[in-house]
């Protein structure tokens, strides 16, 4: 997935070169936007590389709705530095029906691009495959995610991933699973996330 990219993947201007020999050396990912698109997405402060301002919104639409591809490697020099981690990167998982539709998996593409590893301990479920679920199960909780068939989170420390932090709904619920599943530890990070 690592891919040389010589024009801004959002207005298209020819990128700088940066051919130094600690890039090469540290085997650094070079950037994929120009300074002056670059500059439109405002840091987070904590748990997410960029708050959810206006740049980030037409980024996200041009990304997952629009279905622009290339988009994944815009933040992977980012991602790559804020989740060198020993934990295991566990990415917020599409249920397979939309993956169909939308084509291609937008988490982990963003993980993919970067070159981070991860393992998806989550499933989702959705009403055409709630039979996986017994009644009881059902009944007690809302969570749209199960723990991935044959994996043990007991003992182990993760971070689970998302593109897009709004509520804290999805990641909570994913969290949760992970923790009643014996986690020793579960963090979150997002590309981008609203202040609220
Ligand atoms: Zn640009």
């Amino acid at each position: 997935m690592k891919q040389a990219i010589t024009a801004c993947l959002l207005c298209g201007n020819t990128l700088q070169p940066v051919r130094s020999w600690w890039q090469l050396l540290s085997n650094q990912l070079a950037p994929t936007l120009c300074e002056a698109c670059y500059s439109n997405f405002e840091p987070a402060q904590t748990d997410a590389l960029f708050t959810y301002n206006e740049a980030m919104k037409a980024w996200l639409n041009q990304y997952k709705i629009l279905g622009d591809v290339q988009l994944a490697h815009s933040f992977r020099t980012e991602l790559a530095r804020a989740l060198k981690t020993t934990a295991i990167i566990v990415p917020i998982p599409v249920h397979p029906a939309k993956l169909e539709r939308r084509t291609f998996a937008q988490v982990d593409m963003l993980l993919d691009c970067a070159g981070i590893r991860y393992t998806h301990y989550l499933c989702k479920v959705e009403d055409s495959t709630q039979g996986l679920r017994n009644r009881a199960e059902r009944l007690a909780s809302a969570n749209p995610f199960i723990l991935a068939p044959n994996k043990s989170a007991t003992g182990k420390h993760f971070i689970v991933f998302d593109d897009i932090k709004t509520t804290g709904t999805t990641l909570r619920q994913a969290c949760d699973i992970l923790t009643q599943a014996g986690a020793a530890s579960v963090k979150t990070f997002t590309l981008s996330a609203s202040e609220l």
